[in-house]
Formats: structure tokens, sequence, C-alpha cells
């Protein structure tokens, strides 16, 4: 296996080789794969064009690193662990030998329909074990897949298909959510309903309801499987072929498809996971992510399953039955690992404390976050109670583009602080430039994320659009790949996310991250969430607006609470951060991965919300709607 870190020198150990000996370094991580064909040469990059290729020339398909190279050792062992919607019924499990099989009768289905390398396959799925198995199919044959989040519109799914060009889509005639069904097949017709491209659509039956099938076109899965072998040779790839698209969240506009590549991925997706969660032999393994989202590509399928992981997937939502759900199934299946978002620790947070009596959670051993900035409040509440102040928390910075996590602790290595995403990952070099192209050396320093040198999961392009991905992440900072988000280096050497670049304010002259002042919000008893943004103010350039939300006014009502904050603020960062506006609002406007989007809150504190652009990818239109009625400033 790859050089796996366990102690704090060990880490600067590491580290130190990764930057004086970039390619050495790599080559050595990749050298524990399984390889058809060795590289030529173990990276040629050029962030002008940009071109980035690593393992060059090397041939290999990363199913046979899942399976073919483990199966000796973990052919018996669980790969998976299916958690369903509703408690009562049945889970389902897979051992790695069992998946390979129904991998490869997927994949020999899915070329039967003709598919094969280089074409795209769209999988618009529940959280169901069929969704994984049509990943790790794609992937077997060299299919491109491009998994589109099963609670997106048809309107958005019908733009994610035309962007691909896919002949196929893969779905489910229903999907569970809590007490809800969704109805995943009609919108996918709906979708479809303008495109000719799509010549076959399969469905999953998840419930034995039936739906329309369209003739010539739809096919139920178990007929897609039919005498299919259980055999399927991998193809062999390049290590540059693409492996996947996968769209970002859309929190800042225009959501684009991000291309991802097989060789640098395999490698970088299995040592990031290994390394900052420590997964050992025997831990079990619980990412909360949907494999819609880049997290669920990386570390519910290819980081654990590379690494012979035991992995437990959940179908439904975390607060039902009720706010409990999470723990009854680390109890149940005696989880080690568990990794979430902000948002949903904050959710559950909020529930209060009756909804961990009784559960079972001394298996854990790690918890680790990603997605936002975790506020303190939130940090400490995870740490405390559910870590019972034992697991290390890892706040992992990472994003869609980069492929796996870029700064993060190792957990139980690296000391932790709250709200800090501490340290680089050996091959990471963060640089922070200021808004004149200098860079900030030093401790004590503040400005744009950006890196410096290329990794092997980096992102190799935006599908269709070479020339977006250049002005996206190469043309702001000559010579660096920008990150788009804003980060200090502490005097520790500490690196804490600041929020996105344009999300941070400017009051005279000061530049204000928009986490910090919520963390300082957050602090609030009574305050669940807050969004801050900037808006137009004739003295300081900008002011302050804070979107806060607050179920429970108490004594004082809305101004004493109000005023409660901007001591509070006050008291934590200074005068300076304290809001001029406090709008208290029911709910904050959230991407469906669960982000706040603070584009929509910008462009109504500044008091036009004429066209708020894509909103596509917002989870809750009419809170828009709300809050603008609602507005401290004309609208
Ligand atoms: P879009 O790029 O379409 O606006 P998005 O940036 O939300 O959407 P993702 O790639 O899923 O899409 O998210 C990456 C972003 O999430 C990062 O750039 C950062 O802003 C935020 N983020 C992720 N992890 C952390 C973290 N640990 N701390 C702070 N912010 C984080
Ligand atoms: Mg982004």
């Amino acid at each position: 296996m790859f050089n796996k870190i366990n102690t704090l020198g060990g880490y600067f150990h590491e580290y130190q080789k990764s930057v004086s000996e970039p390619e050495k370094f790599w080559a050595q991580q990749a050298d524990s794969f399984y390889w058809r064909q060795r590289w030529t040469h173990v990276t040629q990059w050029d962030f002008e064009k940009p071109t980035i290729n690593w393992f060059c020339n090397a041939k290999l398909n990363i199913t046979e690193n899942i399976f073919e190279k483990n199966l000796y050792t973990h052919g018996e062992q669980i790969a998976i662990d299916w958690e369903p919607n509703d408690p009562n019924e049945a889970s389902r499990q897979y051992t790695y030998q069992e998946l390979l099989s129904v991998v490869n009768q997927t994949a020999n289905a899915l070329k039967r329909e003709g598919i094969k390398k280089g074409d795209t396959v769209i999988l618009y799925m529940p959280m169901v074990p069929e969704l994984v198995i049509a990943v790790l199919a794609c992937a077997r044959i060299g299919a491109i897949h491009s998994v589109v989040f099963a609670g997106f519109s048809a309107q958005a799914l019908a733009d994610r298909v035309r962007d691909a060009e896919a002949k196929i889509v893969l779905t489910a005639n229903f999907g569970y959510r809590a007490e809800k069904t969704i109805a995943l097949k009609q919108i996918v017709d709906e979708a479809l309903e303008k495109s000719d491209l799509v010549q076959r659509v399969v469905v999953y039956q998840r419930t034995q309801k039936e739906v329309p099938l369209k003739k010539d076109r739809d096919i139920l899965w178990d007929e897609f499987l039919a005498d299919t072998s259980t055999d399927c040779p991998a193809e062999i790839l390049d290590s540059e072929d693409p492996l996947f698209i996968l769209y970002t969240s859309g929190s800042t506009g225009q959501p684009k498809g991000i291309v991802h590549s097989t060789g640098g991925y395999m490698v970088y997706s299995a040592y990031t996971f290994a390394n900052v969660f420590q997964y050992q032999d025997g831990d079990v393994y619980f990412c909360t992510a949907d494999v819609g989202w880049i997290t669920g590509h990386s570390y519910l399928v290819y980081g654990p399953l590379l690494n012979g992981a035991h992995i437990v997937m959940y179908e439904g939502v975390p607060s039902w039955p009720d706010s409990g759900r999470m723990w009854d199934i680390v109890g149940k299946y005696q989880v080690t690992h568990f990794y979430t978002a902000p948002t949903l620790i904050r959710a559950l947070l909020t529930m209060g404390n009756e909804y961990l009596e009784g559960k079972a959670l001394s298996s854990l051993k790690v918890i680790g976050t990603v997605g936002e900035p975790i506020n303190e409040d939130a940090w400490h509440w995870v740490h405390d109670h559910i870590g019972q102040n034992r697991c290390p928390v890892v706040d992992t910075w990472w994003q869609t583009e980069t492929g796996g996590v870029m700064i993060a602790p190792i957990a139980g290595v690296t000391p932790t602080k709250p709200s800090f995403a501490t340290l680089p990952l050996p091959g990471i070099q963060p640089v922070i430039i200021d808004n004149d192209g200098q860079e900030q050396r030093g401790n004590s320093v503040e400005g744009n994320l950006c890196i410096r040198y290329p990794w092997p999961g980096m992102a190799r392009s935006i599908w269709g659009d070479h020339e977006r991905f250049k002005q996206t992440y190469f043309s702001q900072f000559e010579h660096y790949y920008f990150s788009g988000d804003g980060v200090r280096r502490d005097e520790d050497g500490y690196y804490r996310i600041l929020g996105r670049v344009d999300d941070v304010i400017n009051v005279s002259g000061h530049r204000l991250g928009t986490a910090e002042i919520e963390n300082a919000i957050n602090e609030h008893p009574l305050v669940n969430e807050s969004a801050v943004v900037g808006y137009p103010h004739p003295i300081k350039g900008q002011g302050i607006y804070a979107f806060v939300v607050c179920p429970q006014t108490s004594t004082g009502g809305e101004a004493g609470i109000k005023q409660s904050i901007e001591q509070g603020v006050n008291k934590l960062i200074g005068p300076i951060a304290r809001p001029d506006l406090i709008q208290l609002v029911p709910n904050l406007p959230k991407t469906r991965s669960g982000k706040i989007m603070r584009r929509i809150l910008r462009q109504i504190a500044a008091g036009d919300a004429t066209s708020l652009g894509d909103i596509s990818t917002l989870l809750d239109e009419q809170i828009v709607d709300i809050i603008i009625n609602e507005a401290l400033v004309d609208v």
C-alpha cells in the first residue's frame, strides 16, 4: 500500500518529500496500484493552456483496482451495507465478490445496448446499491458516467443530458425520501420530451408501483440484466481517459460539467481516503453524501472501495423517522467513520440532545465534514456529543474540481482547531495571493486561495467548454489554479477557509469573510443558522446584511434578539463586523446539496431581485419570495 501517515513527524516528512520531489512522491503512491502498462512520465502540465496529465500513457482500469487487485484478501468482505429509507424495510449487503458479479452483469448489459468506451451515460437514481453498481459498470467498460442528483428538476436534468450528449439514461420508477415518494421516471420523461438523442431509458423498480413505459425506449432493470454474464473483461483505458463528468453544486451560478480523468483520480481519491480518515481493515465507514455530489463519488464510491473498505450507504434523509436516525445507523452497523456536511450537523444540533439519548455511539473513531465552513458551535457539538470528546473532527476543504481532499487534518495525527481545515495534504501546495496578484508569504496572512502545482486528482476540463475551464480557474492569477475561495493562514500556519471570494465583504477597506461573521452570529443560543452578505452602503462602501434563522424569539422579542446578536459579533470579532441590517427569516435559500446560496441574498440586499440567474439548483424557491417580501431594503 502507499505511504500511510501515522505521526505528525511523518506528515511533515511526507509533505517535504512531496514538495521537493513531487514526481517521485506521486510515482511512489501510484506504484501500489495495478496498471496494465506503466507510465512514461509521471506528469506533464501547463497551467497556461491549461493541460494537465498524470501517469502519462499508462493503461489501467479503475475497477480492476477495486476488485481484481483485492479479491484474494477482500473477496468475502462486505463492500456495501445498504440501509433503506424505511427502517423497517430489510437492509441489503454486498461482498466485494458479489459486487463484482453484478457490476459485470450491468457492464455487459450496457455493452449489449451498444454503449462503449467514451460514451456518456446519465444516472438519475435514488441512493440504492444499483446506483453504485451502475457507476462501476460504466467504469468497467470505459463509459463516462454523469450522475445527476435525483433531486434535480426535469429542466435541470434535461440541461445535463443535453450537455453530456448522452444516449442512455438509467433511473428508477420512484425514489423514497422520508414519507414521500419522488416520481423519478416521470421527471425523466418530462426531461426527455425535447430530446431525441436518448434512445434507451433503464428503469430500476424501487417500489411495486408500475409506471408507463415508452415503447422501444424504456426497459425495466431486470430485463436489462437478463441473461448477462457475471464475467466482463475490463476495458483498458489510458490514464487520461475521462472517468466521469460531474456538475458542481451550483452555489455561484451556471453549473459546470467538471471532467475527471482515470489514473490520476484513482491515485488521488484512494490516497487521500486512506490518509485523511485513517481507515483500517475492520472499520466501517459511513458517508452521508449522495452519490450525485463529488463527495459521494470520491468518498462513498471510489476512495473507500479502492481501499477495500466496508461502507454504509443510506437511502433516506437524516431526520426521518426522527432526528436520531443517523445515530441509529451508527449503532446498527457499528460505524467507525462518519463523514458528513456542516448543514446536517447544524440541522441535528438544533433538534436538541434528546435524540442522542440511548444511542450507541461508542464505535465511532473519526468524524469528518465537508462542503461549507463549519462554525465553531457545530464543531463543538459534533465533537463533544457525537464524537464524545474522543474522536478527531476532520474539517476537509476541497471542491468538485479538486477531485479529493486538499486541506484537512490527518485524523488523530494533526492537532485540530475548530473551524480550521488545518494543513495541506502531501502533494498540495496552497498559495495565498492578494487581489493584485502578489503572493502573501509567511503566516498571519489572507487572500485568494490558489494552488501552485498540479495534483493527480484535479479536474482536466469543463465538458465541452475548455475555454471556460481556463477562464474560471487559470486566468485570474497567472501560473496558479484559483479555487474561488478566500483563506487565512494564521500564526500557526493553519488554514481557515473564509468562504467564497465573491462573498467577501469590504467594509471601510476591511475585508471580512462571511464565514467568520456567520460563525459569530451562530454562537447566539437562539440562532440556528445565518447568512451574511454585503450591500452597497453610502459611507462604508459595503454594509453588512445578516439573514438569521432564529425560530424561537425570547423575551425582548425580535429587537432584543437583534441587539444581542450585534453584541455577540462585537465581542467575538469587533465593531467593524457588526451587521448593519439583521433580517430574521424562516429559512435560508440553499442548494440541493444543502449549501447556502449567498449569491441570491446578495442580490436581494442590493435591492435588485429582478433576475436571479440560474436557480435550478435551489432547493426551495418559495423561501426566496418570503425573504424578498420581508426585506429590510426596497427590492
Ligand atoms: P459552484 O462551483 O457551482 O458554485 P460549489 O462550489 O458549491 O458550487 P462544490 O464543488 O460542491 O460546489 O463545493 C466546493 C466549495 O465548497 C468550495 O469551493 C468551498 O467554497 C466550499 N467548501 C467545501 N469544503 C469546505 C470546508 N471544509 N470549509 C469551507 N468551505 C468548504
Ligand atoms: Mg465551486
